[in-house]
């Protein structure tokens, strides 16, 4: 890797020297300061004009990027785009560009290593230098990188392994910054590591028999804005390592997710409790031999064996509930997940899954789905029109919203049923309309009881004109729907009569 000689900076003259102790600062132009530089990079802005990619960056590449306008420099492996920071340096644009199109690691290490240069240059960084790291102390050496580049969609990943003399870390590079613990899912199986990692929508899958045994507990640890994903493994004897094991199946490929098939664990019932008088909270565990986080707003496959057939039917996974605090114990977070499942009497797959016993085992596939959180950045009114079971994707959508949209000013769900008795969660949702003034429920049956005074009907333009009803006039709305096939056409087809586009609508679909 390129270093800057350490004895070169600062340089002679430089305004370093100039200072008796430390480093002097320059003046900086107006709208330059600190909070000025955290303002931009919380903006949303890509400073690094490469839209959320990240790359690998050779040593040649880094020497041609050495002007102000262009100028990257590596600290610690790392490479960012410093252009958009020049301005707002406190020691100067001078001083930044010594290290223009090079490692500035050492330089870097003398004069601001007190600084949080991850945090600060976060949005700025363009990827990794595309040599072999050091490996750091204390780990053996012993690696494979795999780099091949698909002509279209996001750059391949490549994998990386080390060991200390207790555990194996398998660290995925995705080149992705948008990556979180929903993006990995991981089983292991005795001896047998599958980990699938989701960017955009392709799928990296590493596959590998493990060369020596491994306790069963894994950790994953995902380096969001440098779009790393750490699998730690706990070694079962102390011993060191020769090789990973080896690859099984479409190990180290990397394919259009909608190419790859859905895989099954078996989970254990742990609880089933009535929510209404068709409709159930089921609680599954996950083996703890598994890492699966559903995102918002996607679906899983349920598969159960009845009389030697398979029977698979699709499921949201919902929260435990729609208001923190209200279940004791509260469970460990990721090793469970729950699902609203309405009972069909004469139903092919629901009739077999009440059936089942707590203790009893039941698959769960890998998550499927289109919807994306990106959609919702911004948004200021979040309108979600719900039919019968088509509730359950709006309850993941909705704690989203309330706890991590900071744009959110209203958020309004409108709740079709038949009859009072069909409704999901009502007191739940009252209590948090309550709680959360952002947020309001309207129920409407089809079906109502003489007694009913609220609204009635099936979806028309005049209940959605009057639902529709933005907090100002010009504010960011996102519309979600979701029911049975004929309620959400109609109201996608409504919807769209009201002059909403299809880039402010999503319609949950089979
Ligand atoms: P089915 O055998 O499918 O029968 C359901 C009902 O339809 C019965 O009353 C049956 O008599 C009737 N029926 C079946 N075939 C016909 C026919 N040809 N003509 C007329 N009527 C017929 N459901 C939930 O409860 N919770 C969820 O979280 C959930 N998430 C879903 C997510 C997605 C993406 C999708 C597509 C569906 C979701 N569903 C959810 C619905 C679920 O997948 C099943 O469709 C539902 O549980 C019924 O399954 P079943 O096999 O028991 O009933
Ligand atoms: P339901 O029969 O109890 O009906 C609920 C309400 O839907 C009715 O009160 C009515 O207002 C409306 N509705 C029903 N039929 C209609 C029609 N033909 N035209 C207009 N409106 C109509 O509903 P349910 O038994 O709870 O079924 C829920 C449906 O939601 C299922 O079909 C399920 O597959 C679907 N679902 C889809 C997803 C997904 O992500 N795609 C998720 C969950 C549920």
């Amino acid at each position: 890797m390129l270093n800057v000689p350490s004895q070169a900076f600062p340089a002679p003259g430089s305004q370093q020297r100039v200072a008796s102790q430390g480093r002097s600062k320059v003046p900086l132009k107006q709208g330059r300061s600190l909070m000025d530089w955290i303002r931009l990079t919380k903006s949303g802005k890509d400073l690094t004009g490469l839209k959320g990619r990240l790359i690998d960056i050779t040593e040649e590449e880094l020497k041609t990027h050495n002007k102000k306008d262009d100028c990257w420099i590596c600290i610690r492996g790392l490479v960012y785009n410093v252009s958009p920071y020049m301005e707002y340096h406190p020691g100067g644009e001078d001083e930044l560009m010594r290290a223009a199109g090079a490692d500035g690691t050492d330089l870097f290490n003398e004069v601001h290593r007190w600084v949080n240069y991850e945090s600060m240059l976060k949005e700025c960084l363009v990827g990794r230098m595309a040599v072999k790291p050091a490996v750091p102390k204390g780990m053996l050496s012993k690696s494979q990188v795999t780099d091949t580049l698909p002509r279209e969609g996001p750059s391949s990943p490549s994998y990386d392994w080390f060991q200390t003399e207790s555990s194996v870390t398998i660290a995925i590079y995705t080149k992705q910054k948008n990556i979180n613990l929903d993006s990995v899912m991981v089983d292991l199986q005795g001896d047998s590591l599958r980990a699938e990692t989701f960017i955009q929508d392709h799928s990296y899958l590493v596959h590998i028999g493990l060369s020596h045994e491994v306790q069963e507990n894994f950790s994953v640890r995902v380096i969001e804005n440098v779009g790393k994903v750490d699998i730690v493994l706990q070694k079962r004897e102390n011993i060191s390592w020769k090789c990973l094991g080896q690859p099984l199946e479409k190990h180290d490929s990397f394919i259009p997710k909608k190419d790859t098939g859905l895989s099954y664990r078996r989970c254990q019932l742990i609880s089933k409790e009535d929510v209404t008088h068709d409709t159930r909270l089921f609680c599954l565990m996950l083996p703890s031999s598994t890492h699966l986080q559903v995102p918002v707003g996607h679906h899983v496959y349920l598969k159960l064996s009845v009389t030697g057939a398979e029977i698979v039917k699709p499921y949201t996974p919902v929260s435990a509930s729609l208001l923190s605090g209200f279940r004791e114990p509260v469970p460990p977070p990721n090793k469970y997940i729950y699902f609203l499942i309405k009972i069909y009497p004469d139903g092919l797959f629901t009739p077999e899954l009440d059936r089942l016993q707590i203790g009893d085992f039941v698959s769960v596939s890998s998550p499927e789905g289109n919807f994306k959180l990106s959609k919702l950045q911004e948004v200021e009114d979040l309108f979600l029109l719900a039919a019968g079971t088509g509730f359950t994707p709006m309850v993941n959508v909705l704690n989203y919203a309330l706890t991590c949209m900071s744009s959110l000013r209203k958020v309004k769900l409108m709740f079709f049923n038949k009859t009072e008795d069909d409704i999901i969660w009502r007191c739940e949702l009252e209590k948090l309309a309550f709680k959360d003034k952002r947020f309001d429920t309207e129920f409407v049956l089809s079906a109502p009881s003489p007694e009913w005074n609220g609204k009635q009907g099936h979806v028309s333009p005049a209940l959605l004109s009057e639902f529709l009803q933005r907090s100002l006039e010009n504010s960011r709305v996102f519309l979600c729907i979701c029911g049975p096939t004929p309620f959400t056409d109609e109201g996608v087809r409504l919807l769209h009569d009201l002059n909403f586009s299809n880039d402010e609508i999503h319609g949950f679909t089979a």
